[in-house]
């Protein structure tokens, strides 16, 4: 458990008025903060280092964000061959590793560096929406275990003085008795276990708004929030917080609570979006993959690919924030595809049905279905399989191998699939 953060210490951590600086003073804000943050991850971190030299570039010789562009883009898939040939950080880490908060272990797999940076970045985006407050009960209803989900948040809520129902996933009966007999403000998981929350109380007699006294559920992690989110504020009167984050770089970006896109979270971070072939920043409102430079002392990420394709803005949000804002996330570059909150790479999936050779081809289908994202394998194999032992194999699998199930496995004849058919397809946009 975290310590609370005293009231002086908070009161430091948000300040509105740097947020609605003019665009100038901003840009040059941030250029400073580039130089010092690129001098800083050449003096200590060797892959940044390396990163540099390569390039043919000294630290001196990025003075703009502009002249990013003259540094290539690290991929979620190089840092995982980075981690593997300088395990366990590839070369970023720019501490000791037992002075990390805390090691997460992401799909790839990839280690997550987490030093207390990142968690009071989480806490300054409660004190930016006021909410959670100090003293609010809060069910955190998300995985604990390898990735960065529920105890981040834990942690996050520890420092702000709230009290915490470590509730994870699943059980959601219980999850119901919990919300109603601690009279719970908050739940913070995705939004489409939340809604399985809700549904489940509906199912057992209760009137969210008349019997429970939930004020807030958070959104993010998933693509059809924006369908949620209007069914949490509309139908239950919900207050919806919503972000943009990894797991590698923790906060990128959130909702000032306009719903108006997300802001750059510019204290933490350096923004970029760039054309995925050239690592050009391209002008507003043009898709491009989402490229961060982390503000960081402990894992000074520069120029990480996050594999988001997005697009943004600059104008001045009515909220009076100048940080741009992506206004929205339009799916995956390449190899990775999010899915049920998860991050899963394209190896993975191999990976899982190399180890069901029954199956001759495959393809997955991601749908949309009351609002949650379905899983659906469409098999093609031999006749005369045994399909309920396959289909329990091919789940165990999956499960083992990128932590989530299918919720449906389809058989079909053979050359059903064609053989340029793409092995995942999604239809949730
Ligand atoms: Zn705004």
């Amino acid at each position: 458990m975290l310590s609370r953060l005293t009231p002086a210490r908070l009161s430091r951590l948000y300040d509105e008025s740097k947020e609605k600086m003019p665009p100038s003073d901003r840009a040059q804000w941030l250029d400073g903060r580039l130089r010092r943050q690129v001098r800083f991850a050449y003096e200590n971190a060797p892959a940044v280092r390396d990163l540099l030299d390569r390039a043919g570039v000294k630290p001196s010789g990025i003075k703009t964000i502009k002249d990013l562009e003259k540094l290539p883009v690290t991929t979620k898939d190089k840092l995982v061959k980075l981690q593997q040939s300088d395990p366990p950080f590839g070369g970023f880490l720019a501490v000791p590793l037992n002075s990390l908060s805390r090691v997460y272990v992401s799909p790839g797999p990839i280690y997550d560096a987490w030093g207390m940076e990142r968690i009071t970045s989480i806490v300054r985006g409660f004190l930016r929406s006021g909410w959670p407050k100090a003293g609010d009960v809060v069910l955190v209803s998300t995985a604990y275990h390898m990735v960065p989900a529920g105890l981040v948040q834990t942690d996050a809520l520890d420092m702000l003085g709230c009290t915490v129902v470590p509730a994870g996933i699943g059980q959601t009966e219980l999850q119901v008795k919990v919300l109603h007999d601690l009279k719970a403000t908050a739940i913070f998981s995705f939004p489409s276990f939340t809604m399985t929350i809700l549904k489940k109380a509906e199912e057992m007699g209760y009137d969210v708004r008349r019997d429970f006294n939930l004020k807030y559920v958070t959104g993010g992690g998933e693509r059809h929030i924006q369908v949620l989110r209007k069914v949490f504020e509309e139908q239950y009167g919900l207050i919806v917080g919503e972000g943009y984050g990894t797991a590698d770089l923790g906060t990128v970006a959130y909702d000032c609570g306009l719903g108006l896109g997300y802001h750059y979270e510019d204290l933490d971070c350096l923004v970029e979006i760039v054309d995925p072939e050239t690592g050009k920043q391209v002008p507003p409102l043009q898709p491009g993959e989402v490229v961060v430079t982390l503000f960081s002392r402990v894992y000074p990420l520069i120029r990480f690919g996050t594999g988001d394709l997005a697009a943004y803005t600059d104008e001045v949000c009515p909220c009076g924030r100048s940080a741009p804002r992506i206004t929205r996330i339009m799916g995956m570059i390449g190899e990775h595809f999010r899915v049920k909150g998860m991050f899963v790479h394209m190896k993975e999936l191999e990976d899982a049905m190399s180890a069901c050779p029954e199956v001759t081809r495959y393809q997955m289908v991601l749908r949309l279905e009351d609002h949650r994202d379905r899983i659906t394998l469409k098999v093609e194999t031999d006749p005369g399989v045994d399909q309920t032992a396959l289909s329990e194999a091919i789940n165990k699998r999956c499960q083992d191998v990128f932590k989530l199930r299918i919720d449906a496995v389809e058989f079909l004849p053979k050359g059903a699939i064609p053989a340029e058919a793409k092995k995942v397809v999604d239809t949730r946009w």
